[in-house]
């Protein structure tokens, strides 16, 4: 804690100026909390005043209270606590929120509940051509490989086609096969692998990476006003989570045509900066329409100023790009998606274009070729201020730890991840060893050098709810596991440090720290009521918390029942 007297004596100094300037009388005040303002001293305030959208005051109540007119409303807090809104650097909204309309296979563990949930979820919908469902966890199918034969037994009349928790690997039945023409003779697509009988060779269902795209292309597209509605969907529900600042992860037009669609309707309940998506498929030339695209996108909550390359897939079916061999797979290392000197090339490129880059990197291979690429861009075009960033980072070889605060690259982490679920224990430490599964998720490893710190969803793939990932990066064991030793112990990092990540952190990565992610005078309204305080529970309580209300530029974006 800060000394409030001093504080106050400043804010109130500050708050006469602001409302001198605004002209504006306080439209809601925020009293008797417990105000974590995530400023750079890191204080604590009891009171904030919001006027025009704006923060106006933050320091003691008496303070406040002298702010107050007629017309303000004020809110006793009841010590309750208050953190700027939360920033997820990297989530797919809009593919959530389609899923939020399909089939949901996520956290069911026995295949016989995922076939009860495709059943119930056809029956109720026979006029849909296709069955679509998205998260079946990799570990509930022996070798991460359902069969089209399961799929056909509960979905015998039309195509049915269920995308894994992931995004990494799909499942079809054989009519949805038959419809994309798959057989035993169709050749694997560059960069995917269509999984198949050992000894018949016909596919068994299970599609990986690019080889889902031969099936998800017949699938009917939705149209431009079901992927704004699936958006706006998945906003509130964010909202709901307090997030009022994003990443989008991975764009593509249709999905940047929703983001402007809602922006300029005003109903854009986030803050949204998209990361294009680069296909590895696409000659350079795509960074040229990229930059179009960023000009033509530009509004007043949404811009479109990254780019994103997925330079690898993921550990468990064996296509992340790992430094030593898989224990598993015959000596294989995995797949980079971009050969090094084209990923070079093109961050350079984008770099040189003023984008933020956006890496998806898992294996400590992908992890070490995407800072070198970083690396060869600064050499070529000088160190500017670009902020790129390398989200996942399952595994990051220790030499290349010191690397991101060396390189100015941010660590873009999925907390939540870090624990030893069932893809950790039964997919991942076994193909990669003991001695390498020491350095899975080395959070608090790049935090000791300094770096950056980010974190996110990556939801739908994980829960949307960064206070279940904020309790797993401070207990390194899962959100309902009872107290008990961390996972790895010495990659734990504490409560503050992960606040940082998820707030002014996260802005600082979307370019808007002069803007959002702390609770500062002159920023936007972007904060947060939080049932309880943080800071006075134990760590395995955070997951419980609840928002209860969520302002963005100062307005109710969420509101619980009851509060
Ligand atoms: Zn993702």
């Amino acid at each position: 804690m800060v000394s409030f007297a001093r504080a106050a004596v400043v804010f109130a100094l500050l708050s006469i100026c602001v409302r001198a300037q605004t002209g504006r009388p306080a439209d809601l005040i925020l009293r008797n909390g417990a105000i974590c303002t995530m400023n750079a001293s890191r204080s604590w305030a009891s009171a904030v005043v919001i006027a025009g959208g704006r923060i106006v005051y933050v320091g003691t109540d008496a303070g406040a209270l002298k702010l107050a007119a007629p017309s303000t409303k004020s809110i006793d807090l009841g010590g309750r606590m208050v953190l700027p809104g939360f920033h997820d650097s990297h989530v797919h909204l809009e593919s959530g929120g389609t899923a939020m309309n399909e089939c949901q296979l996520k956290d069911l563990t026995t295949p016989d509940a995922v076939f009860t949930a495709i059943r119930k979820y056809a029956a109720a919908n026979p006029g849909k051509p296709w069955v679509t469902g998205s998260g079946w966890d990799l570990p509930v199918f022996p070798a991460a490989t359902p069969r089209r034969q399961q799929l056909d037994a509960v979905v015998s009349d039309r195509p049915a086609y269920m995308t894994a928790a992931d995004g990494h690997s799909g499942w079809a039945n054989s009519k949805a096969l038959a419809i994309a023409g798959i057989t035993k003779d169709t050749p694997d697509p560059p960069r995917g692998r269509i999984e198949r009988d050992p000894e018949t060779k016909e596919p068994n269902g299970t599609l990986r990476e690019s080889a889902m795209q031969l099936v998800t292309g017949h699938i009917p597209a939705a149209t431009p006003g079901e992927r704004a509605a699936a958006l706006k969907r998945a906003a509130s529900l964010a909202n709901s989570l307090g997030i009022t600042s994003i990443q989008e992860a991975a764009a593509d037009d249709s999905i940047l045509a929703a983001y402007q669609t809602l922006d300029q309707r005003d109903q854009l309940t986030v803050r949204a900066v998209a990361a294009m998506q680069v296909y590895a498929g696409k000659s350079d030339d795509q960074v040229a329409e990229l930059v179009g695209k960023r000009t033509r996108l530009a509004g007043r909550r949404f811009r479109a100023t990254a780019a994103k390359i997925f330079s690898d897939g993921v550990i468990e079916p064996g296509t992340a790009a790992l430094l030593e061999p898989y224990l598993d797979r015959g000596g294989s290392r995995g797949e980079l998606n971009f050969e090094p000197e084209r990923l070079t090339r093109l961050v350079t490129r984008l770099d040189h274009e003023g984008f933020q880059v956006h890496i998806h990197a898992i294996g400590d291979r992908a992890v070490r070729v995407s800072l070198d690429a970083f690396e060869s861009a600064q050499k070529a075009n000088g160190r500017r201020d670009s902020r790129h960033h390398i989200a996942h980072l399952e595994l990051i070889e220790p030499h290349d730890i010191p690397r991101f605060r060396e390189l100015g690259v941010i660590a873009n982490f999925q907390p939540l991840w870090a624990y030893a679920d069932p893809y950790i224990r039964d997919l991942t430490l076994p193909v990669l060893g003991p001695a390498r599964s020491r350095w899975l998720y080395p959070i608090g490893s790049v935090a000791k050098t300094g770096a950056t710190l980010a974190a996110g969803s990556d939801w739908p793939v994980t829960s949307l709810n960064p206070l279940e990932a904020i309790q797993v990066a401070v207990t390194r064991r899962g959100p309902t596991d009872p107290e008990g030793p961390a996972w790895i112990p010495e990659e734990t990092i504490d409560l503050s440090t992960v606040l940082s990540a998820y707030t002014i952190n996260g802005a600082y990565l979307n370019g808007q720290e002069k803007e959002t992610g702390s609770i500062e005078v002159g920023k936007a309204g972007d904060l947060i009521v939080l049932d309880r305080n943080l800071y006075k529970i134990r760590a395995e309580k955070i997951h419980e918390t609840k928002v209860l209300l969520t302002l963005l530029d100062g307005r109710e974006v969420f509101r619980a029942a009851g509060f």
